[in-house]
């Protein structure tokens, strides 16, 4: 049973007397690399802190604060790749449903067991399992704490990657979005999802935002010097969008670095318009007298009503990825499209497609009327250095129409 040392596993439990008895059932089966945690919060904390996330979790449903439900969410927000088996005094319909909503987030759970635990279904259950080696780590995106996000912030340790843009019926590349990363010390390249969050919780999201938006400003003035003039989009938190000198400052850098502000794409994120928007609002209705153009970003993944976004003046809506990706194969997704599609319309605003990811789905939406389109399928994002090469294979790819391509 050499393997079985290799394995992590953790068991989560709000009953003590449950945990001492599962980890010990598992160091009989052979496990040695076993860890315990009392409550999910804890067990998160672990996770975040630890070098590798656990390849199997054995879950209790049922716990006070964080339960099985909440816990299962939060490791579908760390892209928790590994395996879960679900312990529960709850009746089988119960499980079911719960292993139906873990799947649907593309966590695998290994089958459920009944408190308490008998050793041989544990070990018959753990028979089944054979992960392939090396797989889960990279799929896992901890999240980071607010004392190294800071540092990350105010280290200097963030740069801007560039995703290209192309216009859906020509191929022309028309514009770029501009992302954060971090070049953490220790872990490399930091997407986003892994400390944007973070950072607006903790009062650093401004800074963060005032980062990317001049160092884009600059960056598009450098492609500009260089024969290319595409538009540049900006990820702003409405956080940032907050504080009442944002306008001015953003036209002081787009003025600075001599690009136009009808150029400058300021995308905002549609689940958080919600909020209170009076100090927003008025810093929306700023950017937009200056001839920056506004976007709405993830369109879908919010609730706004259509009078919401007609009090805002947007040019632009982002159909979110998940309303895009499979499209042509899956009706559901196919016709979230379509709604968005024709709202943008209705409210005289141009669409991008995001997430087109492969070839179906390129050919999905070149057969609507979206006039942008970014994703992996076109170019993931990159450095800004990559971007002329890029462009040249972009065009050489359209010139071919896409032979020989999946
Ligand atoms: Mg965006």
């Amino acid at each position: 049973m050499a393997e079985n040392t290799e394995l992590r596993i953790l068991v989560l439990d709000d009953e003590l007397l449950m945990l001492k008895l599962h980890a010990q059932m598992l160091s009989h089966l052979g496990f040695s690399q076993v860890s315990t945690s009392q409550s999910g919060q804890d067990a998160l904390e672990k996770m975040d802190a630890g070098p590798l996330p656990p390849d199997l979790i054995l879950l209790d449903l049922s716990m006070p604060a964080m339960d099985g439900i909440e816990f299962i969410r939060r490791l579908v927000d760390r892209k928790f790749g590994g395996r879960l088996i679900l312990v529960t005094g709850e009746e089988e319909r119960v499980q079911r449903t719960v292993e139906k909503l873990a799947e649907a987030h593309q966590i695998r759970v290994l089958g459920h067991l009944s408190k308490p635990v008998e050793e041989d279904k544990l070990a018959t259950l753990l028979r089944r399992w054979r992960p392939p080696a090396g797989t889960f780590e990279i799929a896992w995106k901890k999240m980071y704490s607010p004392e190294a996000v800071r540092q990350g912030v105010e280290g200097g340790e963030l740069t801007v990657h560039y995703e290209p843009k192309v216009a859906i019926q020509t191929g022309e590349f028309v514009g770029v979005e501009a992302l954060v990363r971090w070049r953490h010390p220790k872990d490399g390249l930091v997407v986003p999802q892994q400390f944007v969050s973070v950072a607006e919780a903790n009062g650093l999201i401004y800074p963060l935002t005032r980062f990317v938006f001049s160092t884009a400003m600059s960056q598009s003035a450098v492609w500009r010097a260089g024969g290319l003039s595409v538009k540049m989009a900006v990820n702003v938190s409405v956080d940032a969008l907050s504080s009442l000198d944002f306008a001015g400052f953003a036209h002081e850098q787009a003025t600075r670095a001599g690009v136009p502000p009808k150029d400058v794409i300021v995308e905002v994120t549609e689940s958080r318009l919600m909020q209170d928007l009076r100090a927003p609002l008025e810093v929306l209705t700023r950017l937009h007298l200056m001839r920056f153009q506004l976007s709405i970003d993830d369109f879908g993944t919010g609730y706004s009503s259509l009078t919401q976004l007609q009090d805002i003046p947007f040019s632009e809506l982002k159909i979110d990825r998940s309303f895009v990706h499979r499209g042509s194969s899956d009706q559901t997704v196919r016709t979230m499209y379509q709604t968005c599609l024709g709202l943008a319309k209705q409210l005289k605003m141009t669409s991008v497609a995001e997430g087109v990811e492969d070839r179906n789905d390129w050919d999905f939406v070149l057969a609507s009327d979206c006039e942008t389109a970014q994703g992996y399928f076109i170019g993931r994002a990159m450095p800004p250095e990559a971007i002329f090469p890029w462009a040249a294979k972009w065009r050489e790819r359209v010139r071919r129409g896409f032979k020989n391509e999946g």
